[in-house]
This record gives C-alpha cells, sequence and structure tokens, in this order.
C-alpha cells in the first residue's frame, strides 16, 4: 500500500487486528495465484495495484466522497440500476461477499447450510473487517434467492441501512409492471437520501458511462475468444471483480487501455497458453472477490477459463441500457426493461439461460463449460441439472463453498474432464 490507513480504519471502526490478519492472507494468496502467473499483459499492472489499494486508496476515495455529501450505495446483486445511483452523484460499490470470513459469527444468525455468499457478507460485517460496508449510507438488497431475503432481514438489524428492492420470480406483464414500479420507487429513494433530482441530463450521463464500462467489458470479453486467448481467466475474472468496486470512467479507460493491448497480442498471435489449449467456459453462480478458486484449479490443470456465464461476468454486461430517451420517465423505463432481461436462476422459467448459455459457448469459441453452483444455492444447483439435459457439449456440474478442503477433490474431477476435451 501508499501509505499507512490505519488512522483512517480506526476511524471507519474496523477491528485493526483481525483486519491485518485479513489483508495478510489476501496479500499472500494474491501473489500465490495472481503475481507467479507468466506472460501477464502490462495492462494488468493497474488492476494489481487497485487490489495493492482495496482497502487503501479506494477507501480514501470514498471517504473524500463523502465528505462531499455524495452518498455510498452498497449492493449484493446486479438488478441493483448502477445507472440511478450515478445520476443523483452517488458511489456504487458492489460488497464483500467471497471468502470465508467470519462464518463462525454469521452462524451465530443464519444456519450452517446456508450459501457461503451469504454468511460472508454477513461475516465480514460482523467481524468488522469491510470498510466499504461501515462507509455505505445504504445497502440495497434484493429478493432474488429466499435466502439473501430472509438474512436481510437481520442485516438491517445489524446495520440499520438494508433497502430491498422487490424483484418478481416472473417475467409477465404483471411482473414487467411491479418491477418498473420498484426502479421508480429506488429512484424516489435515492433523491430523497441525496437530496438531488435525476435530471434527463444527469440519467443521460450515467446511461453513458454505465454503458461505456459494459462496452468495454464485452470488448475484453470478445477478446477470450482467441486461440491462444491473450489474458488468462485469472486475469479476465478479477476485471470483472474490480468492475463493481472501481470508478467508473477510470475503469473503462483502464480495461480499454489492456484491450488495445490485448488485440496487439492477438495480432503477434502471443497468448498465455499454447494454441490448442483446452477452453472452458464457467456458469452459473456469481464469483465475488476474492473467489478465485475454480479458475485457478481450472488454469492449472492444464485448461485456460474463457468467459463467466454468471454476475461477476457475463450476465453483468451483456446488456446496454437503450440511451434512446427523452424524458427521465422515458429513462426509467429503458432501464427497468434492461435489468429484466438478466437470467438469474431465481427466475421461473428461466429458458433464456439456456439459450444465452450455448450463444456464449459459441462465440467464445469454447470446448466445455464447468457448472459452479455455491453449495446451498438452490437455484443454481437445480438449474444445472436442467441445463444438462438441454445442451450437447461436454458439460461438468460441481458444487463448492469459499473453503480450501475439497480443492484437492475438485482439482482431480477438472483435470480429468479436461483431459476428455483434449
Ligand atoms: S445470481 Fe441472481 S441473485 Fe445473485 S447476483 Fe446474480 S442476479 Fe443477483
Ligand atoms: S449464490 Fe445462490 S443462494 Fe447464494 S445468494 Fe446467490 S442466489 Fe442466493
Amino acid at each position: 500500500m501508499t501509505k499507512d490507513y490505519t488512522p483512517l480504519w480506526k476511524e471507519i471502526g474496523l477491528d485493526l487486528a483481525k483486519h491485518d490478519g485479513l489483508l495478510s492472507v489476501l496479500s499472500d494468496a494474491y501473489k500465490n495465484i495472481y503475481l507467479s502467473q507468466k506472460n501477464r499483459p502490462e495492462g494488468m499492472k493497474y488492476f494489481d495495484f487497485v487490489i495493492s489499494e482495496v482497502h487503501g486508496l479506494r477507501i480514501e476515495e470514498l471517504y473524500e466522497a463523502k465528505k462531499e455529501k455524495r452518498k455510498i450505495i452498497g449492493t449484493f446483486c446486479v438488478y441493483v440500476p448502477e445507472e440511478l445511483i450515478l445520476a443523483v452523484d452517488g458511489v456504487f460499490v458492489g460488497l464483500c461477499a467471497g471468502a470465508e470470513v467470519g462464518f463462525e459469527e454469521a452462524e451465530k444468525y443464519v444456519p450452517r447450510n446456508t450459501c457461503a455468499l451469504i454468511k460472508a457478507f454477513m461475516g465480514f460485517k460482523l467481524s468488522g473487517l469491510c470498510p466499504y460496508v461501515e462507509l455505505t449510507d445504504l445497502i440495497v438488497g434484493e429478493t432474488t434467492c429466499d435466502g439473501k431475503k430472509k438474512a436481510y432481514e437481520i442485516f438491517d438489524e445489524i446495520t440499520k441501512k438494508m433497502y430491498v428492492m422487490e424483484i418478481p420470480n416472473m417475467k409477465n406483464e404483471m411482473d414487467r409492471e411491479l418491477w418498473h414500479k420498484e426502479v421508480i420507487k429506488f429512484k424516489d429513494k435515492l433523491e430523497e437520501i441525496s437530496g438531488k433530482e435525476i435530471t434527463l441530463d444527469s440519467l443521460k450521463r450515467a446511461t453513458e458511462t454505465v454503458n461505456q464500462k459494459r462496452l468495454a467489458l464485452q470488448r475484453l470479453s470478445k477478446l477470450r475468444a482467441y486461440d491462444p486467448p491473450p489474458i488468462s481467466g485469472l486475469d479476465a475474472l478479477l476485471v470483472n471483480q474490480i468492475s463493481f468496486y472501481d470508478d467508473p470512467v477510470r475503469f473503462t479507460m483502464k480495461v480499454n487501455e489492456l484491450c488495445d493491448e490485448l488485440e496487439q497480442r492477438v495480432r503477434e498471435g502471443k497468448g498465455v497458453v499454447p494454441k490448442g489449449t483446452p477452453k472452458i467456459l464457467i456458469s452459473g453462480s456469481p464469483f465475488a472477490i476474492p473467489n478465485w478458486k475454480l479458475h485457478a484449479i481450472i488454469e492449472n490443470s492444464g485448461a485456460v477459463a474463457v468467459g463467466e456465464e454468471s454476475c461477476v461476468g457475463n450476465r453483468n454486461f451483456r446488456e446496454l441500457t437503450d440511451e434512446s430517451f427523452n424524458s427521465v420517465e422515458e429513462g426509467i423505463e429503458k432501464i427497468a426493461s434492461r435489468y429484466i432481461k438478466i437470467d438469474c436462476a431465481c427466475f421461473t422459467p428461466n429458458n433464456e439461460r439456456i439459450d444465452n448459455l450455448k450463444s456464449l459457448f459459441n462465440e467464445l469459441k469454447a470446448d466445455g463449460v464447468i457448472h459452479y453452483s455455491l453449495q446451498f444455492c438452490t437455484p443454481y444447483m437445480i438449474e444445472a441439472f436442467k441445463i444438462e439435459k438441454k445442451v450437447d457439449f461436454p458439460y461438468m456440474r460441481i458444487e463448492t463453498d469459499y473453503s480450501m478442503e475439497d480443492f484437492g477433490q475438485l482439482k482431480t474431477r477438472v483435470e480429468a474432464f479436461i483431459e476428455t476435451l483434449k
């Protein structure tokens, strides 16, 4: 880190001793998993820097934004419209939920057999380890899966900051109407807490900013289809994870710079693995930072991950919001219709996910799909079976969590799957 942030962490109210421990574990994991990779693009240096300052410089930026009376809005799901947060000059941050942290504390509030993502977001807060949660003015939840819905009730008692958006379970006309009303309600809430009214101009600028970020991520995604791919799956995953908490304009610029370099690599036929290396598309539950386990296993088993059909991945940037609106009301309609297209397994039916997975598989010229569900994540675990029966490409299902206990066993299964692709 560029300086000693201890006074800031103290002021925010972190548990300093535990926090030091967390940073040291993270830094070791990052060195082992990321910095040990060979042939990384130069452009990844920016993202390495962001990670090294994840609890430093970025926290200081948020702290400064707060002093300027900007609102910090924390989210856990790609259903929360980022455009509206930016339109009130707010700061959008995805909250930490990707490590086995504070589970003992979390299990005092939720059953052991709750998915790791839920236990992690509770655990980070209960252990006083997440500066982002502490800095938020509002934490936005959603009625997606039952686990999250019920956990948010408890999280509200703990943080007193929750705001929950109702996400329908189906996509019929009446569900779309409900969702449209929810988006309007969220706009009103943001205007109330920020004291700023969303104007046509602010909404247009915000929509363009978020679309530019999505376009940069789409550009990165397409480059992964080349053989050999110019970037590892681990690095591309990291960029996607960082998209949830970096400044969006700076982030977009850095991703585009990275893509310029990757295009040059493609022209030179330079890749991170030898040509012909089996290419895996990962599908399923989200990979909240710092969950790098499956990618590390795949890329240490003779294959390369070329895409994520996941909320930390393609599901986050696949659709743009239509920018051709001439009033705030029309803009809200466009935003609502963009977000309802997201094909989360919490919906029923969710057949478009199978079509989207097939298209992505073809677009990325993948050789096989590994479906990844977090243990106890019923929507994705069940949908994984349905997908298996509807696709004709090599496909493997795994269920895991954030612990390293099953690392060896998973590696053996993944290696066997990769063998079949050669
Ligand atoms: S998987 Fe579903 S609930 Fe989870 S972040 Fe994605 S859309 Fe939200
Ligand atoms: S991973 Fe599954 S169970 Fe966990 S929060 Fe997301 S949708 Fe819910």
